[in-house]
């Protein structure tokens, strides 16, 4: 077990653009590490995803899992425990929908932000295996809030009417 600490805004890190994972490193005690490192910080810290940036480990992989659903979010469909290497997002579903998001490097702070509906992504599992999986509604929403984190960007720079930024608190006594 290998809780790391969690990166928070204003470190410089979170702002890096993430390097590919190489393919062949998959499957290694350091890959396996990585992995570890990202599902127990995730689990420490409650959270429904992590990327590895966030843990200041520099390269394009990240996990989510949802297991409880019924979250901050809201009531949300679960998602087993999955590692995505080098992630690629195709958008298909143009669409925009909002969702109030929090972030595990933005601790007690939500946000409202509008992103496309549905997207297709590409990547590589735990096991080093070519896949596929689209995502729709929160789902989607949660997966481009994490690709984001490999490309330095914050939800909070997508936020586009700064008077729905809020702390927690405010969040659930304004704007349920
Ligand atoms: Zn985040």
């Amino acid at each position: 077990m290998a809780v790391r600490e969690i990166l928070k805004l204003g470190n410089p890190n979170l702002r890096q653009r993430a390097k590919d994972y190489c393919s062949e490193l998959i499957g290694s005690d350091i890959f396996f590490q990585i992995v570890t490192d990202l599902r127990d910080s995730l689990h420490q810290s409650g959270g429904i995803g992590l990327a590895a940036p966030q843990i200041d480990i520099p390269f394009r992989i990240l996990v989510i899992e949802i297991t409880n659903t019924s979250t901050r979010y809201g009531e949300i469909q679960p998602l087993p425990f999955e590692v995505f290497v080098n992630p690629v997002i195709s958008v298909i579903d143009q669409k925009k929908q909002g969702f109030w998001e929090g972030c595990l490097s933005v601790p007690g702070m939500m946000g409202y932000v509008e992103r496309p509906k549905k997207i297709k992504v590409d990547y590589l599992n735990e096991t080093g295996e070519d896949k596929s999986a689209f995502f729709e509604d929160f789902l989607a929403t949660v997966f481009q809030h994490e690709l984001d984190h490999l490309d330095g960007t914050l939800y909070v720079d997508r936020i586009a009417d700064p008077k729905l930024f809020a702390f927690e608190e405010e969040y659930r006594r304004f704007h349920v």
